[in-house]
């Protein structure tokens, strides 16, 4: 968002206390056009992928630091059923673009237990995270834009055509706080619906394994022979902390598929901002404008955020309409 607005010459302040548990610092930033068992195309991402590409290719250029990596997914397929699905996907003129038929393991061979068959998706890519906030706060810091510090709610003054936040006169103030947004005192009681992740960081000295592999965790390269490997699902036990109960379910799970020795170096938790209905919060305060979100961006941050922030920032520039799926108006209480 503060990328998007920069560009398009707006004037901004980031305001961010650098949370150790926030969502992206976790997540593996997998964009995966194909997901589930039914292997179907995700939400719009016919539309993701290309705008994903441009957004992360043009914060590379200006950073100087690659983090956008084209990566193939492997898909291990358990069953003839998941097999002969995946043949029936790849002539289905929907997905065809995206999934393709293989029985190479490649790197993997004989390094992981093998499956009934394996399938191959395209036009993914992982998202290094982590290292794109990293570079980002250095960034908005040498540019003097980057607050490390808790945002105060009790400091914000609501006037008419603006808003005062401490000494700042702004148009708007745009919250972007993950799962944290639920507290927010304008915005919380929209219908987040959670759910907390925890994963593994591995080594595995040499292996050099470059693509994605889905088997029943995620295998996902990193630099350095590490390795992230995820994720759980939990909706009840909602604290940033690791557990000991997921980690050796994690562990069971590994010790299924890779039949090399491993070290773990890290085990992490976050809490995903997912929605009621899994679709992104947008849009503006219904009674004061100079407020606004973008939030939601539940299991998918990494392809959704380029997609709506341009489209959030049309719509702040140019009044451009949200996605009326995207928009918040959608909780709008009916008279
Ligand atoms: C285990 C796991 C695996 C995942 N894997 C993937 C994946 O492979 N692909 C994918 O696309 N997505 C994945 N995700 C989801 C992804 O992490 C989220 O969609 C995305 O990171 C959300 O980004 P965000 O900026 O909205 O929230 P966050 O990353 O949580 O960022 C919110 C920021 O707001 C700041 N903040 C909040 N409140 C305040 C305040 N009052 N004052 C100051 N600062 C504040 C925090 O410090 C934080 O930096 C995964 C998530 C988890 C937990």
């Amino acid at each position: 968002m503060a990328y998007e607005l920069l560009r398009k010459g707006k004037t901004i302040q980031i305001f961010d206390n650098n949370f150790q548990g926030n969502s992206s610092k976790v997540a593996a930033g997998i964009i995966n056009p194909v997901t589930g068992r039914r292997i179907v195309k995700g939400w719009l991402i016919d539309d993701l992928i290309p705008a994903a590409r441009t957004f992360y290719k043009r914060i590379e250029n200006l950073l100087n630091q690659k983090f956008h990596h084209q990566r193939n997914v492997l898909r291990v397929l358990f069953s003839i059923k998941e097999e002969n699905l995946w043949l029936e996907k790849t002539g289905d003129s929907l997905v065809e673009k995206y999934v393709i038929e293989s029985n190479d393991y490649g790197l993997f061979k004989n390094k992981i237990t093998e499956g009934e068959a394996l399938g191959e998706v395209q036009y993914s890519a992982q998202i290094d995270m982590p290292l794109l906030l990293e570079k980002s706060q250095e960034f908005f810091s040498n540019e003097g834009m980057m607050n490390v510090e808790l945002f105060d709610y009790d400091q914000v003054e609501i006037e008419t055509e603006k808003v005062v936040y401490k000494n700042i006169e702004a148009e708007k103030i745009i919250f972007c706080e993950g799962h944290q947004g639920r507290k927010n005192p304008w915005f919380g009681d929209l219908p987040f619906e959670v759910a907390k992740g925890e994963v593994l960081f591995i080594k595995i000295p040499n292996a050099d394994f470059k693509k994605i592999l889905k088997h029943k965790l995620f295998i996902v390269p990193l630099q350095n022979d590490i390795y992230w490997i995820g994720s759980t699902y939990e909706w009840d036990d909602l604290d940033e902390n690791p557990t000991e109960k997921e980690k050796h379910s994690l562990i069971k799970k590994l010790d299924k598929i890779l039949t090399i020795p491993y070290e773990i170096v890290d085990h992490k938790a976050a809490i995903r901002p997912s929605t009621i209905d899994r679709r992104p919060f947008l849009g503006l305060h219904p009674e004061h404008n100079c407020l606004g979100i973008l939030n939601g961006l539940g299991t998918k941050g990494a392809s959704l955020a380029p997609y709506f922030v341009n489209q959030f920032v049309e719509f702040l520039l140019e009044k451009r309409p949200i996605n009326k799926e995207a928009n918040i108006d959608r909780f709008k209480k009916k008279d």
